[in-house]
């Protein structure tokens, strides 16, 4: 996908107001806050920061469009239509966006362009097809009755995103939200605002209707919370942490919302001795380090069978030291900074962890340069289960390798965690492959592949790593009330 006529470099920003309705507009307080670009440390622009106050004009303009717009008597098909026509737009606009994305969000250009836009782009015309197949059944019930289903957008829908895939998260949510025909007020995080100002901008292009999809930029605990709280909203869909889960989930207690979640993990990845070896190296180390480690999936403990563990270390380092860590908007660049201060810090704060715990800090283990929240790719071996590095999500490039002997206890060892999002199993058996995938418990299994995404597959989380799914149908049923209508016919 990366094409040689591309010009990578840093965009013009167009948006950076609160959009509600057809207008983008600042904040009601007049508040700004800055967005940094993380590989430089410096400021790319200020945003609208938006409070409850522009979250209640947002929820309304989202409550009336639903209500009584011209969006809820449109025809499915139409909506459908919509979609497609935005993800048109996204790929008109493809250089601009990838370009906005990496420079608010630090990932690598080459990411961007081959894997972020690509799926964005994939997943608003996957859901453009569904909006008019959303069908109900007809049901034999007893007596001379006719009895019938419907399925029936839920709603005003809002929607708080996480800065790791920005656009990407915009498109998750707004595909299925809108197929279904439900009315949008969405938080982008703080960190990478950006490229969801811009979609929203070409939505309104597009022909979305005013008020169907709202965007207010700010904090979680002012417009995120505000938003959680508002009476008018039905349905809170939320991607980000744990703990932010467990204050949403209170605050929507008041209003009894549908909540939807998809949160964090220590996802197993898993390598048997029967493996391709370079195949699990190479799957371990992009289930790791791409997008900087900062994936709710991202394969952080690396169990490997204790045949094949050195060879398969040595060429992981290998690797790992390999990667290219540098300017994100080099097109050979693997890896570009953390998304923030705090994210860095964090992580190294776990690489120290890791050290003092008594793990081997094999590759890596440094900051990269002295501006820009750049760090080394870094693997560590001789992880145990209860060390922090083998049981907290780091969501940095941190590799923790653990060594096991057999499948009964790799899979008991796997599954001792509070988390469930995802697991990969490397094997040339089959068989083996497909045993240990029906065992563990986790929302995706891999088998012999990693981060294999796709807009028709269901996503999300088992325990503590989500609460209903994204993607495909799942995800479309996690935005429709199923309606039963009952007529005596005698
Ligand atoms: P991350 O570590 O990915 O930033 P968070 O859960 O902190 O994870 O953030 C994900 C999203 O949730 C962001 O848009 C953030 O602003 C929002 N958020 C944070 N705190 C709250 C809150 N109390 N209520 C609602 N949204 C919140």
């Amino acid at each position: 996908m990366i094409t040689a006529t591309a010009d990578f470099a840093p965009p013009a920003v167009r948006q950076t107001g609160i959009l509600i309705g057809d207008k983008f507009q600042p904040a009601i307080s007049g508040r700004t806050f800055s967005t940094v670009n993380p590989a430089t440390e410096d400021v790319i622009c200020e945003v609208a920061e938006g409070d409850a106050a522009d979250i209640d004009l947002a929820v309304r303009a989202a409550r009336q469009a639903f209500d009584s717009g011209p969006w809820s008597r449109m025809d499915a098909r139409d909506r459908g239509r919509l979609l497609t026509k935005l993800a048109d737009l996204i790929e008109a606009n493809f250089d601009e966006l990838a370009a906005l994305e990496t420079l608010d969000n630090g990932k690598p250009i080459g990411d961007s362009r081959a894997a972020d836009l690509p799926l964005v782009i994939d997943c608003l015309r996957y859901y453009g097809g569904w909006a008019d197949k959303i069908q109900g059944s007809t049901i034999p019930v007893r007596g001379n009755y006719f009895c019938y289903t419907r399925r029936e957008p839920v709603g005003v829908c809002g929607q708080i995103i996480p800065w790791n895939f920005p656009m990407l998260m915009v498109a998750w949510k707004w595909g299925p939200a809108l197929a279904a025909g439900n009315t949008i007020v969405m938080k982008p995080a703080e960190q990478t605002p950006l490229t969801c100002l811009r979609m929203a901008e070409l939505a309104l292009e597009a022909g979305f209707p005013p008020g169907v999809i709202n965007v207010v930029p700010g904090y979680g605990p002012t417009a995120g919370a505000a938003l959680v709280r508002h009476p008018m909203v039905d349905k809170i869909a939320f991607t980000g942490e744990g703990n932010t889960a467990r204050i949403i989930m209170r605050e929507a207690a008041e209003t009894l919302k549908r909540i939807t979640f998809e949160l964090g993990g220590k996802s197993p990845n898993i390598v048997f001795a029967d493996a391709d070896l370079d195949a699990a190296v190479a799957g371990a180390e992009f289930g790791l380090f791409f997008n900087q480690g900062q994936c709710c999936c991202a394969g952080s403990r690396l169990f490997v069978e204790e045949s094949v563990h050195d060879e398969f270390v040595a060429k992981v380092v290998a690797r790992a030291r390999e990667r290219r860590v540098g300017n994100p908007f080099d097109r050979n660049t693997k890896q570009g900074p953390q998304v923030d201060q705090a994210q860095f810090e964090k992580i190294m704060n776990y690489i120290d962890r890791g050290r003092s715990e008594g793990a081997s800090c094999v590759a890596g283990g440094n900051r990269v340069g002295s501006k820009g929240y750049f760090i080394e790719p870094t693997v560590f071996t001789g992880v145990t289960d209860q060390m922090d590095i083998a049981r907290d999500e780091i969501f940095g490039p941190v590799m923790s390798i653990l060594k096991f002997k057999s499948t009964d206890e790799v899979t008991l060892r796997a599954n001792d965690t509070s988390y469930g999002l995802a697991a990969a199993v490397w094997t040339r058996d089959g068989a083996k492959a497909h045993a240990l995938a029906h065992k563990l418990r986790a929302g995706t299994v891999w088998i012999n592949c990693y981060d294999v995404f796709d807009a028709a597959a269901p996503f999300g989380g088992f325990k503590m790593s989500g609460l209903g799914r994204e993607l495909g149908e799942a995800g479309l049923a996690n935005y429709t009330e199923l309606k039963t209508v009952t007529m005596a016919l005698g």
